[in-house]
């Protein structure tokens, strides 16, 4: 890649008289020191100060300067954990559990360093004083003082306690993120803390325009930690890439084989092109032969076990070059000392509502001009760094957007919906947010809660909707959990099948062998659902008890599905708390694919030639996915229902399970009928924009009718 260097944005930075050797430090310094030497530390008197006389204080702070990892024990040290909880929270699943290891160690070293107790591995250890909770998971314990946990989890906190009593200082972090549940949780927070005045609530923002959170709770304070940051020498590549992925490799070797010392990091968007980058990069080190330069690549990715995560935090050996090939969680949520080199892909994944399949995708997006400077400013934390940009200057100009739309407006909002009616608003209109979503998005998801039966046509929470409220689960997921409960008899089976699509593919498909590991998965298969075969492999591993050795054999991902045994153990748990006990249908698993139906009915095609299928209510050609069931076997149904469509070449069903004509007539009366069972695209869009109108207006009658009643 040609290079062109910026001409005026690295003009943010500034210079600091001494740098410090990051990877040296760590090595050599004790956690005390490495707290101390944290820009945070510096102002810690002032920060405690202004959280004492306000009870909801901004803190802004460049990544890195100690807010998650810093504010907490500060809080503890200060004295708030005497009477509550200091919970912090994260945009990010990996995030939580990684900050909550870190800080599990400062403090537990900060205990030894005192000698006032011996170390005690439930007190000190992760889990102990400093613990986590993400959903699916909770390390918690009765000595827990310090929970980081999603922004998700405490949001689900807020139903069950709606002025979150167990905490005396809340940190909403990474606030800059606009995360959706972040965004939600203003507004609930802000209510918890005009009612609660014993309450600290603290807001983090990497980036400095933290105006709109100060004005949000009517002009709070900001706190600002001042920056100790170095110039960064930004550089555009001179003419568009075809490839980013190989425009990153051939970067890292030409500043691994002709610069100085000092790590890189590069930011890629998700699992699959991290994997190439790294594959690539071994093989080309490996073509260099032995005795040329080591270089340790190391990938980082949400879906990474937990202990290969964190192996981006040790220092390389003396004299090694580390790289570490990133999604954006390491732009401002995990900082890694040492870094001295980036390469920006200049893309990432967002999650966008796809209107066409009618639900969430993840897309690859160019990133937005302040995610690449905050990209570029990862190199300069403890040195003078580089930023090499995987695009042209003109594409950073005209192509980026200033900065990023929150989630809130682009994806969809159904979870939050029927929480938020859960917690008794009525009108989501009325709701404080900060950044409204569009008005059609609130409606979207009225709109499928209500085809879910969720609510009523007044827009209130129905006996059903209420319960859904009660699983963590997408709507559709726990509309399914119910619907077997009460009509199918079959809650233990589909207990299973949740619990496995709520974990990552449990399959295993290493390169290489592909056809063997195609030939093993084979025998799993029940011919007519992916569902059921999903059932069917969780059943047989539990035969074999979940035997490490067993899942190996098997190409199966034996963390996987011991997660979604995990999963299912916390499904059932909630399913008992509400008296419903799960019961099985024993090996009649029609029911099961009935129940699956009744959740997933919108998702559904019919055939229409030789094994092509056509949606039915869009009406566009939706083919099976290669890694189906019902593709492996040949097996063509007239008609069938998916959990998601992928659009790749063409729209592909994943997972996909043969339903029956009528099922989706009782189930989805608002879409077929038995005679007509095909709507037109434009019938289908019209007739849900009239549904979506009618519901509006009963809304709003009934709103009228409610302000009448009050003033009489
Ligand atoms: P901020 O939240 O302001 O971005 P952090 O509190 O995350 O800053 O980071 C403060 C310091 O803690 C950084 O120097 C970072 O490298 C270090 N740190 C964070 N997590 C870990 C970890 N898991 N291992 C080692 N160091 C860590
Ligand atoms: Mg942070």
């Amino acid at each position: 890649v040609d290079y062109k260097k910026s001409a005026g944005f690295a003009a943010h930075v500034k210079k600091d008289e001494k740098e410090a050797k990051s990877s040296e430090f760590a090595r050599t310094k004790t956690i005390r020191e490495q707290r101390e030497y944290l820009p945070a530390f510096s102002v810690r008197e002032d920060l405690l100060r202004t959280v004492r006389e306000n009870n909801i204080v901004i803190v802004v702070g460049e990544t890195g300067s100690g807010k998650t990892t810093q504010l907490t024990q500060y809080l503890m040290e200060e004295g708030y954990t005497e009477y509550g909880i200091v919970g912090c929270t994260q945009p990010r699943r990996v995030a939580a559990m990684s900050v909550a290891k870190r800080v599990s160690e400062e403090v537990a070293a900060m205990v030894k360093e005192s000698g006032k107790r011996e170390l005690n591995d439930e007190i000190d250890g992760l889990g102990g004083t400093v613990g986590y909770s993400i959903r699916f998971e909770d390390l918690t314990n009765e000595h827990t003082l310090i929970k980081y946990m999603t922004d998700g989890v405490l949001l689900r906190e807020s139903l069950r306690d709606p002025d979150l009593n167990k905490y005396s200082a809340i940190i909403m972090d990474e606030a800059h993120e606009r995360s959706l549940n972040t965004d939600v949780l203003f507004g609930v927070l802000r209510k918890v803390a005009a009612r609660r005045s014993d309450l600290k609530l603290i807001v983090t923002s990497a980036t400095l325009s933290a105006d709109v959170f100060s004005d949000f709770f009517g002009g709070v304070p900001i706190f600002r930690i001042p920056g100790r940051t170095f110039p960064v020498e930004t550089y555009f590549a001179k003419s568009v890439q075809e490839d980013y992925v190989m425009a990153a490799v051939k970067q890292t070797l030409q500043i691994h084989f002709n610069s100085p010392p000092g790590d890189i990091l590069i930011f890629m968007t998700g699992q699959e092109d991290i994997e190439g980058t790294c594959t690539v990069l071994a093989e080309k080190m490996t073509n260099l032969g032995e005795d040329s330069k080591p270089l340790l690549v190391l990938p980082m990715y949400s879906q990474l076990p937990a202990d290969l995560q964190a192996k981006i935090f040790d220092a390389a050996p003396e004299g090694v070059r580390k790289c570490i090939v990133s999604t954006n969680v390491a732009e401002t949520s995990l900082t890694v000392d040492g870094i001295k080199y980036v390469i920006d892909s200049g893309y990432c994944k967002l999650k966008v509502y796809n209107p066409k399949i009618g639900m969430d995708a993840l897309n690859v997006t160019p990133v937005s001009r302040a995610n690449a400077n905050q990209r570029s400013g990862r190199a300069g934390r403890t040195g003078p760094g580089f930023c090499f940009r995987l695009y042209t200057e003109r594409q950073f100009r005209e192509e980026l957007m200033e900065t990023a739309v929150p989630e809130i407006q682009r994806t969809n909002l159904s979870n939050v919906v029927l929480l938020l009616k859960s917690l008794g608003i009525k009108n989501l209109l009325d709701f404080d947010f900060m950044d409204p979503p569009p008005e059609d998005n609130i409606m979207t998801s009225l709109y499928q809660l209500w085809i879910l039966g969720a609510i009523d046509n007044t827009g209130d929470l129905t006996a059903l909707g209420r319960r859904m409220v009660e699983f963590p689960l997408d709507p559709p997921l726990s509309k399914m959990l119910l619907f077997a409960h009460e009509h199918g008899q079959c809650s233990s089976e589909v207990l299973i099948v949740v619990s496995m699509l709520s974990v990552p593919s449990v399959f295993f498909r290493p390169k290489g062998r592909e056809e063997e590991s195609d030939a093993v998965r084979e025998k799993f298969f029940v011919p007519e659902s992916d569902h059921l075969t999903l059932l069917n492999v969780y059943l047989r591993a539990k035969q074999y008890k979940f035997d490490a050795q067993w899942c190996t054999k098997h190409f199966i991902h034996s963390k996987g599905i011991r997660k979604a045994r995990e999963v299912h153990a916390q499904l059932v748990d909630l399913m008992k708390q509400q008296k419903l006990d799960p019961v099985s249908c024993g090996g009649s698993w029609d029911v099961v694919r009935k129940s699956i139906c009744s959740a997933y009915f919108y998702n559904s095609s019919k055939i229409k030639g030789i094994g092509e299928y056509i949606n039915m209510l869009s009406g566009i050609p939706s083919a099976l996915h290669p890694s189906s069931a019902l593709f492996g076997l040949g097996y063509t149904p007239d008609y069938v229902c998916y959990h998601e469509l992928i659009s790749t070449t063409k729209e592909y069903m994943s997972c996909v399970t043969a339903v029956e004509g009528e099922w989706l007539a009782e189930l989805g009366p608002m879409f077929f009928s038995i005679k007509e069972s095909y709507e037109s695209a434009l019938k289908r869009r019209q007739r849900e924009r009239s549904d979506a109108a009618a519901m509006e207006k009963e809304m709003e009658k009934k709103k009228m009718e409610e302000e009448k009643e009050r003033e009489r």
